[in-house]
């Protein structure tokens, strides 16, 4: 059996293929390209039951990842992350059964490592020595240390303000790193004028193939936790996309393989209220966001005025069923410290923020009695320490606690 089935690359847009054996960013028309394989042959010849044995990373799935010679593997021992019960949270939602899939643990502390895995193993793969890309910080923290794994050089571009553990994380790694006073969208054009001279791979957010690959295993991780069955909702903290994208793309290829079931989850994408181009796009019916002016939000890593994969996303949510939501910053912030002394799990904003969107959903019906619901957390708290204050007492040696405690 070949190590992966891949076959080749296809325009969502315009119906173009590509090799996969070749270097490709986006296709000639300007849309995201998608990784095709052989599904009715891998369906012939695999069954649910081979996966048993796998060891616990997403790499169980290299038959429908796109690296082909398993030498080419670049990986930090990433997934399988759990799949946590929230019964406290759950029960005061009115959500019986509420799970988290919590990213946090990943190298890294985000879910970023999923797609820098696969998408770093598949440029080593493809000879690619350097490589450059924009990033919220932690994809650029991500693609930094795998590319280092893998002896590729890697350029990043980072808002001034983007978390700043991620900054020291592309430091560590011997990236060169620059910071820009602006935002994501301001990184990615300085990085685009770099790749126009040539010498570098744009490892952009859906400009290169690969990531979205390795972002799909959250989906089919899901499925197989759930023993090949299909939950009812995904909550899924979404910027450029590339997440909930990766999770429609792993369920519709498990259907194809006859391994689930539809219907598919109603897949919901959770945005920012200072920055929601796709949740205002579909309260309006389109297909395509809007640039969101001056975008500001807590939860950095999903502070995109304007994702390549806009059209994507939206028809990932029309196709399902799902929705859209836009929380507010303070409200993200409880919900942070709500679920951390509520169920001990201290997560990222952009994680607590599909909370907040659970609980609205909820009440005002949208989430169905009896429905399972699993919401993303995509980073661990650890990342943002700076979410958290309070004046803690400082006590002088001697001194006793105060009584009522
Ligand atoms: C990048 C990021 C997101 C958004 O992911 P996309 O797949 O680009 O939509 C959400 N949460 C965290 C913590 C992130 O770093
Ligand atoms: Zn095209």
């Amino acid at each position: 059996m070949p190590f992966s089935y891949v076959s080749h690359l296809s325009c969502p847009k315009c119906q173009s293929v590509y090799s996969i054996d070749e270097i490709h960013q986006l296709c000639a028309c300007g849309s995201p390209l998608l990784v095709k394989y052989r599904l009715e042959e891998l369906a012939f010849s695999l069954k649910p039951s081979d996966l048993m044995t796998r060891p616990s990373t997403l790499w169980r799935y290299h038959e429908w990842l796109p690296v082909q010679s398993e030498d080419n593997v670049v990986t930090l021992g990433e997934g399988v992350t759990p799949l946590i019960p929230m019964p406290r949270i759950g029960r005061e939602m009115g959500i019986a059964h509420f799970y988290m899939k919590d990213e946090g643990v990943l190298p890294t502390g985000t879910f970023k490592a999923r797609g820098a895995a696969v998408g770093v193993s598949k440029a080593k793969e493809l000879g690619i020595k350097a490589l450059a890309m924009p990033t919220n910080g932690n994809a650029g923290a991500a693609w930094s240390l795998y590319a280092a794994r893998a002896g590729i050089k890697a350029t990043i571009v980072m808002p001034v303000d983007a978390p700043e553990i991620t900054r020291k994380e592309c430091e560590a790694s011997g990236a060169n790193l620059f910071l820009v006073n602006g935002l994501i969208s301001d990184a990615g054009k300085i990085v685009a004028k770099a790749v126009e001279k040539g010498q570098l791979f744009d490892a952009s957010t859906l400009k290169e193939p690969y990531r979205i690959e390795g972002k799909k295993t959250m989906g089919l991780e899901i499925a197989e936790q759930l023993g090949w069955k299909m939950p009812d909702v995904i909550l899924y903290p979404t910027g450029g996309g590339v997440g909930i994208i990766g999770i429609y793309k792993a369920l519709n290829e498990l259907l194809q393989m006859g391994w689930v079931e539809g219907p598919l989850p109603r897949l919901v994408a959770v945005q920012a209220e200072g920055c929601a181009p796709i949740v205002q796009a579909w309260q309006e019916g389109k297909s395509i966001s809007e640039f969101w002016s001056n975008a500001n939000t807590v939860a950095f890593g999903i502070n995109v005025p304007k994702a390549l994969g806009d059209f994507l996303v939206l028809d990932a949510i029309y196709k399902t069923h799902g929705c859209a939501v836009a929380v507010d910053d303070e409200t993200i912030l409880a919900e942070q410290r709500r679920i951390a002394s509520h169920e001990g799990a201290f997560v990222c904003p952009e994680g607590a923020a599909t909370f907040v969107a659970a609980k609205r959903l909820r009440e005002n019906g949208w989430i169905k009695d009896g429905e399972v619901v699993i919401a993303l957390n995509t980073g661990t708290g650890l990342k943002y320490p700076n979410t958290i204050h309070r004046e803690v007492p400082i006590l002088q040696p001697g001194d006793a606690l105060a009584e009522d405690i």
